[in-house]
């Protein structure tokens, strides 16, 4: 079986490898957002410490691409992270109906890929675009780097098409998440 570039397990139900191209086209975007997310720590100052708050409700909106959702299922099909699923699932079950995610466009959530001790399980290139976008700012906050986000947005896009065609709307994760692993 090949493997992502990201060494990711290959999707079930991706007879003519359309999926797995689409995310070779992703996987570089994703691995210059993760230097670029490096350099920015280095520079500013890195998030250790900080209880991740940008993931949790009162800031977290984030709404990822169905490109994007399906590097993060193969990142959670991994062995490291597969037994972790069914309370990811959970939580995320728990998140949509808790926050009214599927009601309203702009609500924030605890991202249930945020480990109990406040770290992203899936930290790395297989991150959202807007995730591996946020990041400390030199005025001691944080903030988007939206100029770069939009740099890669027409990437993103054009793997998506690659693999279905059209773009679909963009999910929260805990949505994307439950489409992916309950269809
Ligand atoms: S981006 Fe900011 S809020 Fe998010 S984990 Fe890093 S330091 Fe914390
Ligand atoms: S995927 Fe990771 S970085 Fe993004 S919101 Fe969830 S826990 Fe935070």
């Amino acid at each position: 079986m090949s493997k992502t570039p990201d060494d990711v397990p290959e999707a079930a139900g991706d007879p003519t490898g359309r999926l797995d191209r689409a995310l070779v086209q992703l996987a570089p975007v994703k691995r210059a957002l993760v230097r670029a997310s490096g350099r920015a720590a280095a520079r500013v100052r890195s998030c250790d410490g900080c209880p991740a708050k940008c993931c949790r409700a009162g800031l977290n909106s984030m709404k990822i691409t169905r490109i994007e959702a399906e590097a993060l299922r193969r990142r959670l099909v991994g062995p490291d992270l597969a037994p972790l699923v069914p309370e990811i699932l959970r939580r995320a079950e728990a998140e949509v109906a808790r926050r009214g995610l599927k009601d309203g466009p702009s609500a924030t959530y605890d991202c249930p890929l945020l480990s109990p001790t406040g770290r992203c399980l899936v930290h790395g290139p297989a991150q959202p675009a807007g995730c591996l976008t946020f990041r400390p700012v030199p005025d001691g906050g944080c903030d988007h780097d939206l100029p770069l986000f939009h740099r890669k947005e027409p990437e993103i896009a054009r793997a998506e098409r690659a693999a279905w065609g059209r773009l679909a709307p963009v999910l929260s994760i805990p949505e994307a998440l439950l489409r992916l692993f309950r269809r």
